[in-house]
């Protein structure tokens, strides 16, 4: 069976998707509105694991504004016909869903041609952007002005630095520049009837101070359009980072399987005191004993600032490590910053702020892997981070993986411990995405077992892709999922008709969930 083609939306008559169609045409010109079957399948999710089923999720229009007063009119017509609406701003979020809506039938709202960057600040260190700038934008734009400034690419650097931050993307630069969401000071929305909101200090008129402090005055309303469905961001602000002096990097290994807990103590340590703010990483190797050779656990800690300050910063890592009997240790030179062409080319460039795609090249078509797949999908629950919950997780992954999986070869990799993200670890399992339907459908039963076997120990995913929003939203369930009843009534207030983004991370608006 192929991909549904829906003409028009869920809940829509004929006509009054055809009168909202020729409104839409008349705000952001004829060509800018999509219906024809063609230019919509290019909002397909090329990850999906439901490539050409009838559950692939798939959009019924497309609209492309240039303009926050175009969005307004948009949303209003939207809102009074009840026409469910998909906001993206480069719609590159693969892995999680592309640029696919979560419920089918729903009109893309792309913003990728409000592309303005509309200020940075090297003063102040911090940028406001509208949603289609993407990180090679910002990058350009900060590159050309000269400005000592630094953004932080995630690993693809052709997303949207808005989109990325509201679907709670991280980068690998210092900390906390690489949590992005984190990272943002104040927004602009768009509300389901049209209305127009800005956050934190934003809501002064003719405010000064939009991009400096993030709180404002009163309750802070910037996290419920994070992971959610609650408005459309036309503009949001970001610190950045005022270009490092130099950068250097130190690892420690341990011998014993058991060495991983004071690996990881003397890690929270160093970041918790701020003594490391890079994106640190813990490898696996050898065996107990480092018998298979190497050692078996290794913590890699980059740290970013002015020269002295971080030499002295590398040799209290360097001492509180040593502590640990048995390990060892070694570190890179130095290197001042900005980087020579040559060493820029030796180095991974997103922990340098150089946006790049280089990410996939990793398992793509090569004389090694003739049969790559079409995509990922990453199983990724947050553990708490100590080397015992590590310990238990790998305990946990090798006494289900047979129940999880039937006993079959699914081809996933991992489960990989990653410290990226500051105070949590991630044991990130990564299933492959191919156009064998019947092994993309093993792979999303195994994926969902999982999510509901860490969610009985305590642990939950922290981002995951529409397959999957359902089933790990109902493993935050405490106090009879109080939190999904809470986001429901605020769905429910701010978007009575129930229009934006229905379904995204679990959020269903109320007509939906009743039917
Ligand atoms: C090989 C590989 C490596 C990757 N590495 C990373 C990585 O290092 N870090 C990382 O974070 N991700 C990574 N990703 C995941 C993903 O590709 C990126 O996060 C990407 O930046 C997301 O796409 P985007 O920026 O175009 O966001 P979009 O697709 O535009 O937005 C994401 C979602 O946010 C919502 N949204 C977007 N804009 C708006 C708006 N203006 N108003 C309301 N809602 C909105 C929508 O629901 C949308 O679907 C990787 C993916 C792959 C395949």
């Amino acid at each position: 069976m192929a991909a549904p083609h829906i003409p028009v939306p869920p809940g829509v008559s004929e006509a009054d998707f055809a009168d909202a169609v020729r409104q839409w045409k008349d705000i952001v010109g004829e060509p800018w509105v999509f219906t024809d079957e063609e230019s919509v399948a290019l909002y397909r999710d090329g990850y999906s694991p439901f490539w050409d089923e009838a559950e692939e999720r798939v959009a019924s229009a497309a609209i492309a504004p240039d303009a926050t007063e175009q969005v307004q009119a948009i949303m209003r017509i939207a809102h009074e016909k009840r026409i469910p609406i998909y906001p993206i701003s480069t719609g590159r979020n693969l892995g999680y869903g592309g640029s696919a809506p979560v419920l089918s039938g729903s009109v893309v709202l792309d913003l990728k041609r409000m592309n303005r960057v509309l200020e940075v600040s090297e003063r102040n260190a911090y940028a406001l952007v509208e949603p289609g700038v993407s990180y090679f934008d910002l990058y350009n734009t900060i590159e050309e002005r000269g400005l000592k400034v630094w953004i932080d690419p995630p690993d693809p650097g052709w997303g949207s630095v808005v989109g990325n931050a509201l679907d709670g993307g991280g980068g690998w630069t210092a900390y906390p520049f690489r949590d992005h969401f984190g990272a943002h000071c104040g927004m602009e929305v768009v509300l389901a009837n049209g209305d127009l909101v800005r956050t934190g200090m934003g809501a002064i008129s003719n405010s000064k101070t939009w991009q400096q402090n993030r709180w404002g005055y009163g309750p802070w309303v910037d996290g419920l359009f994070r992971q959610s469905n609650m408005g459309v961001v036309t503009k949001m602000g970001f610190h950045l980072m005022p270009r490092p002096d130099a950068y250097i990097s130190g690892t420690a290994t341990v011998q014993n399987e058991q060495d991983i807990v004071p690996l990881l103590d003397t890690l929270n340590l160093l970041e918790n005191q701020h003594v490391v703010n890079g994106s640190t990483s813990i490898g696996a190797g050898g065996g107990p004993g480092g018998g298979a050779g190497g050692p078996r656990w290794t913590c890699t800690v980059p740290i970013y600032g002015p020269a002295s300050v971080i030499r002295a910063q590398l040799d209290y890592a360097k001492a509180k490590f040593a502590q640990i009997p048995g390990s060892g240790w070694s570190e890179t030179p130095l290197m001042t910053i900005p980087l020579t062409s040559e060493q820029m080319a030796s180095v991974r460039q997103v922990s340098f702020a150089k946006p790049n795609l280089s990410t996939f090249s990793i398992g793509a078509r090569s004389a090694f892997n003739p049969n790559p797949t079409s995509g990922h999908i990453w199983f990724s629950p947050i553990v708490p981070r100590t080397g015992e919950a590590m310990i238990e997780f790998y305990r946990f992954y090798q006494e289900s993986l047979a129940e999880v999986t039937g006993g079959e070869n699914l081809n996933f990799l991992g489960p990989i411990g990653l410290t990226n993200w500051e105070r949590s670890l991630i044991l990130m399992i990564m299933f492959p995405v191919t156009r064998d339907k019947a092994m993309n459908a093993k792979n999303v039963a195994a994926f969902r077992r999982w999510v509901e076997l860490a969610g009985q120990r305590g642990w939950g995913e922290y981002r995951t892709a529409p397959a999957f929003m359902d089933d790990v939203a109902g493993t935050y369930d405490f106090n009879n999922h109080a939190l999904r009843r809470l986001h429901e009534t605020i769905k429910d207030g701010v978007d009575p008709n129930g229009i934006i983004s229905a379904g995204r991370y679990g959020i269903w608006p109320k007509h939906i969930r009743e039917a």
